[in-house]
């Protein structure tokens, strides 16, 4: 089958003629059809620091995609061939304490789906059934294909009450400005999103944000005045990773706010807990999706009429991989999206 693979140590992908992975009794084989790239994608694309010390090489990448069931394990049950998946990419023991309980999203020996083995962009991918979600009709294939960035953004989203809430997001990446479309969606009141590129504020805006700032040109405090805010935001989701616009959300927090915390820092941040301890806030920190309610929650969002679709911003054919990774890793895109079949 064709692969993106990270063949060698090194900068960049390869695209292969690789085996198709072997199919074990409880696994199901997917036939790819969509995938999305992921910000994990483009470190280990770029060959960074995490991406050295975490990813095995050769390994074909990627856990974002959507596909059809063409081989069942014998050992599986509750799937038929054919049937439209996307899927969990965290692959949880099933042994561990949270497993047993049901909170397999806390799982301590979680590997991640084409970063600690084979992923998605490829032809072919072989996961756990019980990793595989089966998509209800109304979800379509280009939808289907970023469930697992939607499920971060619902996810965090839902961390907190935010129904006639005030909600402060920072990074209008993919992420961000999916949540703004989730808090808008289910009832907040005020939406504002963060970040520095305008391309992506302008997305926030059309994604259900009622102010989207550039903090290189606007403030938090001018926002909430423009919109006649008195007491702060109620909840802060934060989805850059960065330590400025964590210490911002902190201090422009209402008393009693909750903040759920999904954006991954490249370093230790050290913050004024002052605005913790004295405000009485509640931090609350989300690895990837809660499995697999978040995926029921999810469906039912959408079928209800979530509409997250501008956030894919590009479509191109896995050839053009190379394209994609450039126009991804250059920040003017939401999520973009590379055609298998
Ligand atoms: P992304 O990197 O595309 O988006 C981050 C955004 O933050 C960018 O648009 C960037 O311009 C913006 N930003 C930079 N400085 C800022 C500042 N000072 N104020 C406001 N915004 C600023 O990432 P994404 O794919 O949307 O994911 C969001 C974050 O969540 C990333 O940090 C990612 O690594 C992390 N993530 C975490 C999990 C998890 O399970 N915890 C899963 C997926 C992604
Ligand atoms: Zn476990």
């Amino acid at each position: 089958m064709k692969a993106l693979v990270k063949q060698r140590a090194a900068r960049g992908l390869e695209l292969l003629d690789v085996a198709s992975p072997a199919l074990g009794p409880n696994d199901v084989r997917v036939r790819v059809r969509n995938t999305t790239i992921c910000g994990t994608d483009i470190h280990i694309y770029k060959w960074d620091a995490w991406a050295q010390k975490t990813i095995p090489v050769p390994m074909v990448v990627g856990h974002e995609y959507c596909g059809e069931i063409i081989e069942i394990g014998a050992e599986v049950t509750g799937f038929s061939l054919g049937d439209r998946v996307s899927g969990e990419g965290h692959i949880t023991c099933g042994h561990c304490r949270n497993c047993r309980a049901g909170r397999r999203h806390l799982c301590r020996n979680t590997i991640g789906v084409g970063v600690n083995r084979p992923g998605c962009f490829a032809e072919e991918l072989v996961i756990p059934a019980v990793n595989a979600f089966k998509l209800p009709a109304a979800i379509d294939d280009d939808i289907a294909a970023i469930l697992d960035p939607l499920g971060n953004a619902v996810h965090t989203a839902l961390a907190f009450d935010v129904v006639g809430e005030d909600v402060l997001i920072t990074g209008a990446g993919p992420i961000g400005v999916m949540a703004a479309a989730i808090v808008r969606f289910v009832g907040a009141r005020h939406v504002v999103v963060t970040d520095v590129n305008d391309f992506r504020l302008e997305l926030a805006r059309k994604m259900g944000a009622t102010l989207a700032l550039n903090v290189q040109r606007e403030s938090i405090d001018d926002a909430m005045r423009q919109l006649g805010m008195t007491e702060g935001f109620d909840v802060g989701l934060e989805m850059s990773g960065n330590a400025e616009a964590l210490r911002e959300m902190l201090r422009t927090l209402h008393h009693g706010g909750g903040v759920a915390l999904l954006g991954i820092p490249s370093e230790d941040i050290a913050i004024d807990w002052n605005q913790v301890i004295f405000k009485g806030l509640t931090i609350k920190g989300i690895y990837g999706r809660q499995m697999f309610e978040t995926w029921y929650k999810m469906a039912s969002l959408l079928q209800s009429g979530l509409d997250v679709r501008a956030v894919i911003t590009h479509k191109l054919p896995y050839t053009e991989f190379a394209q994609a990774f450039d126009i991804m890793g250059g920040g003017q895109a939401g999520k973009i999206l590379m055609d298998w079949r």
